[in-house]
């Protein structure tokens, strides 16, 4: 070993690579992690944290309207953008110390700056090569930006954390997670909000039920533009910008934020130096132990073609760390994997959608959905339904899919989640006795089968 600096080097302080650089410190390895912005990654800097924190500052909207019902009285309450966005970035600042001194504690050191592959064995930092036995790439994603005219102007869920004043009216360009998180978000916050996508109903990939009852409630809730494209962003001499779409239609706009996806973020890292496999979609190619074409090199989180899930990440890079150094392969169940949209309705699933389980088991399955008025909105006043659903297989009886959209879907889902990976049964659910009255209490009796 004496022949390189470190034993592992890692390129990324994101989620997958903290937590790698971590484990291997505390086994007494000398690590060192390469990070060019700050320690903690998306999750942690712009993405799932502050996201979250501003669904939370948005969901007061609902609270305090929704009070009235419940006879509280006030004046209108106002929002202070300026005053949320300093508390929500004292609390980044919080959590990305806490990283540093996780870092710290386990006697990784930290190297500021870009990282570029010398060779496959070496890197370069700010103009210091470093050597290591073991490397993993764990560079995360950045925000895919189209070829349209104007699209400098336009804004990515990197920047919409840091505008310096709420706008008035903000376009959304996209129908996934990120889109829908941020057009919830700020169409509570009171701005005027147009969220434009180029499908029929959003949340490709979910469950069919559930994207036409998610699509359906936006509809009624926000300005939306399906089927639509944006063909171009111009940029008006008073500040204002103007997106053009394929229909011919102008849309006038403070901001504009672009929500198209992500793609691995591999800039810099001049991958060519180590001839490293890629897949058709550009991501590292990796074996079940998350190690690349070159096995001393692995490869986690977004820059791989698993679900950009930040605790997806970290089982990841637990699980190279255990094939590196105990030679021991940790199997991810990525079957009934949870995730949740905290959009506007709240959206959460684990496993199978209708259409994957029709797919895979044909007609082995049977769909019970519930849809009811949460008891909170019989006095609130509000038009919110939930929706419940389980996809069973018949012959086995086996639990593979739950979706739900409403209030605090994730919190629910996430509980459901561990039955599914336990292998829990229809009967089992039916067996289970509810907490009442909940909304989540209506998965221990749904009855009625769906007429196929
Ligand atoms: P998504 O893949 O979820 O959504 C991308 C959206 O952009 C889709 O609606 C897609 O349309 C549309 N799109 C893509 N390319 C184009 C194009 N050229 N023109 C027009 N529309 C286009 O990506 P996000 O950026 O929203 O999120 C990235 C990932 O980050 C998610 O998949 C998720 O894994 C993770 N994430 C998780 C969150 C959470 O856990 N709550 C929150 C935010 C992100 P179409 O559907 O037609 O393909």
């Amino acid at each position: 070993m004496a022949e390189y600096d470190y034993d592992l080097f890692v390129i990324g302080a994101g989620s997958g690579g903290v937590r790698a650089a971590r484990l291997a410190g505390a086994m007494g390895k000398k690590v060192a992690v390469a990070e060019s912005y700050r320690v903690g990654g998306t999750c942690v800097i712009r993405g799932c944290v502050p996201k979250k924190l501003m669904v939370y500052a948005s969901d007061y909207a609902h609270y305090f309207e929704e009070a009235r019902g419940y006879s509280w009285q006030y004046d209108i309450p106002s929002f202070d953008w300026k005053a949320f966005t300093k508390a929500r970035d004292k609390e980044i600042d919080r959590l990305n110390g806490l990283y540093l001194k996780t870092l710290q504690n386990n006697n990784v050191e930290l190297i500021s700056g870009s990282a570029r592959f010398i060779d496959s064995h070496s890197v370069e930092v700010a103009g210091k090569k470093h050597t290591a036995e073991h490397i993993l790439i764990a560079t995360g994603g950045w925000p895919f930006i189209p070829s349209i005219e104007g699209a400098e102007y336009a804004l990515t869920s990197n920047e919409i954390f840091h505008m310096p004043e709420l706008p008035n009216k903000l376009v959304v360009v996209g129908g996934g997670f990120v889109a829908l998180e941020f057009a919830g978000i700020f169409k509570k916050l009171g701005v005027d909000v147009t969220l434009i996508y180029r499908g029929d109903s959003f949340l490709r990939g979910f469950d069919q039920d559930i994207r036409r009852r998610v699509t359906e409630r936006i509809l009624k809730n926000m300005d939306v533009r399906l089927e639509s494209h944006i063909t171009a962003i111009k940029k008006k001499k008073d500040g204002q910008k103007q997106v053009i779409l394929d229909k011919g239609e102008a849309l006038y706009t403070d901001e504009i934020l672009l929500a198209l996806g992500r793609k691995p973020n591999f800039e810099g890292l001049n991958l060519e130096a180590i001839n490293i496999e890629k897949d058709e979609n550009g991501f590292i190619k990796v074996d079940k132990d998350f190690k690349t074409s070159l096995a001393h090199i692995g490869a986690v989180g977004d820059v791989i073609d698993t679900p950009a899930l930040t605790p997806v990440a970290l089982r990841e890079a637990m699980a190279w760390i255990s094939a590196i150094y105990e030679g021991r392969s940790v199997k991810i169940n990525y079957e009934f994997l949870p995730s949740a949209v905290f959009s506007d309705p709240n959206v959460a699933t684990a496993g199978y959608s209708e259409e994957e389980a029709k797919q895979k088991y044909g007609d082995d399955i049977d769909i019970y959905i519930s849809e009811f008025r949460p008891m909170i909105h019989t006095l609130s006043g509000r038009d919110n339904k939930v929706m419940l659903k389980l996809v069973v297989q018949k012959s086995t009886d086996k639990v593979l899919g739950v979706h739900m959209v409403g209030h605090e879907a994730g919190e629910t889902v996430q509980g459901l989640a561990i039955a599914l990976t336990a292998g829990a049964t229809k009967a089992d659910f039916n067996n289970t006795i509810g907490i009442h009255p909940t909304i989540a209490e209506d998965f221990t009796f749904m009855h009625t089968k769906r007429e196929s």
